[in-house]
C-alpha cells in the first residue's frame, strides 16, 4: 500500500522523468534494429532423474487445409482460422533428446538439409543446449520419413551423429529400405523410398543400425509400442522415470488443434489413412486416461504436454513455461 506522500513523490518522479526526457535531443533516442531472428530452439524440463530436452529443427508453412484428408479444404481453412491459424499453417518440426545421467539418447533427428532452410535446425539446437552431436550415444526414429531422418546424415553422406546407433521399428526398416519395385516406382513413395536410403544407409554401412520388432524396447529404459498407419512400423518411445512418463509420439497428430476434435481427418502423408485414423483414436484415449506427458513432433514447439476429453473429443493442454524446472 503506498502512503499519500510516497504516492505524491513517485507521481512527481514520474513528471519530472517525463520532463527530463522531453527537453534531450531526438537523437538520443536510438532506434533498436530490428533483429529478424528467434533465440535457440531448446526447452528442457525434468522427468524423475531424467532431463528432456525439446529441440526445434525449426517450423516450416504447410499447407495443412489441402493436407487434411476427410474434411473439405475450406472446412479445414475455417477450422484453423478459429483458432488464428492461417493458411499455410505455421507448422513445427522437433526432436528430442534424453539424458538419463548414462546416456543420451536423440527421439527423432529433424530434417537436415532435405527441406529448406527454414527447417534443418537440430544441430544448432544440440550444441545451443550444451551437447556435441558426438555424444549423442543413440537415436530412435518414430518413423522414417524425411523430416524425421533428413537431418541423419549430410547431404555428402557422412553420418551427423558419429557415435549414435541408430534404431528404427523393423517392421518400418524393411517398408522403406526394402521397398518392391512397385512401391519404388509409385509416384508418392517412390522418392522418400530413395530419401530413406540416403538417409539411413551410412548408419547400415558403418555397422551402427539395429532394430527392434513391434513392441519391444529398442534400447533398455526405452519402451516402444507400435502406432501403425501413418507409416507401417511408425512408433511411439516411452520414457519413464521414478513414475513420471513421457510418450514420444512422432506423427499420431499434425498440428494442435483440429485432429483432437476431429481424430478421423488424416493427412495425405498417411502410408495407411483408415489405419492412421483408429490410431489416432487409441493414442487419444490413452493418453486422455493415463494422463501421461506427449511429446509431439508437429506440435508447436516445444511439443510437449498433456491430452484431455472435451464436448468435442479430445483438447491438447501444452505443458506451461517453467523458468525453474
Ligand atoms: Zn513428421
Amino acid at each position: 500500500m503506498q502512503t499519500r506522500r510516497a504516492l505524491l513523490k513517485s507521481t512527481a518522479g514520474i513528471t519530472l522523468a517525463a520532463g527530463a526526457a522531453a527537453a534531450l535531443p531526438s537523437a538520443v533516442l536510438a532506434k533498436a534494429p530490428i533483429i529478424g531472428h528467434q533465440a535457440a530452439g531448446f526447452y528442457r524440463l525434468k522427468l524423475g532423474d531424467y532431463e528432456v530436452t525439446a529441440l526445434s529443427d525449426g517450423t516450416v508453412a504447410m499447407p495443412m487445409a489441402k493436407i487434411y484428408e476427410g474434411i473439405e479444404e475450406k472446412d479445414a481453412e475455417a477450422y484453423l482460422a478459429g483458432y488464428f491459424q492461417k493458411n499455410p499453417t505455421e507448422t513445427s518440426v522437433n526432436a528430442f533428446l534424453v539424458n538419463t545421467g548414462d546416456r543420451l539418447v536423440l527421439i527423432d533427428a529433424g530434417t537436415g538439409n532435405v527441406m529448406g532452410p527454414s527447417l534443418g535446425r537440430i544441430v544448432a539446437n544440440i550444441e545451443a543446449a550444451g551437447y556435441k552431436t558426438d555424444e549423442i550415444d543413440d537415436v530412435i526414429l518414430t518413423h522414417i520419413h524425411a523430416d524425421h531422418s533428413g537431418g541423419l546424415t549430410t547431404a555428402n553422406g557422412e553420418r551427423v551423429f558419429g557415435n549414435a546407433v541408430l534404431h528404427v521399428n523393423e517392421r518400418e526398416a524393411q517398408f522403406w529400405l526394402q521397398a518392391d519395385e512397385k512401391a519404388k516406382a509409385d509416384a508418392g513413395l517412390g522418392p522418400q523410398i530413395v530419401q530413406a536410403g540416403k538417409n539411413i544407409g551410412p548408419y547400415r554401412e558403418a555397422g551402427k543400425f539395429e532394430t527392434f520388432a513391434d513392441n519391444d524396447a529398442p534400447i533398455p529404459g526405452f519402451a516402444s509400442i507400435l502406432r501403425p498407419g501413418h507409416t507401417p512400423g511408425h512408433s511411439a518411445i516411452v520414457v519413464e522415470s521414478r513414475g513420471e512418463k513421457i510418450v514420444f509420439w512422432g506423427d499420431i497428430v499434425h498440428g494442435d488443434v483440429l485432429q483432437y476434435d476431429r481424430p478421423d481427418v488424416t493427412v495425405e502423408f498417411d502410408v495407411d489413412q483408415k489405419r492412421a485414423a483408429a490410431t489416432r483414436a487409441i493414442a487419444f484415449a490413452e493418453a486422455a486416461d493415463r494422463k501421461y506427458l506427449v511429446a509431439g513432433a508437429h506440435h508447436a514447439f516445444p511439443g510437449i504436454g498433456h491430452v484431455r476429453r472435451d464436448d468435442t473429443n479430445y483438447d491438447w493442454v501444452p505443458l506451461l513455461y517453467s523458468a525453474n524446472y
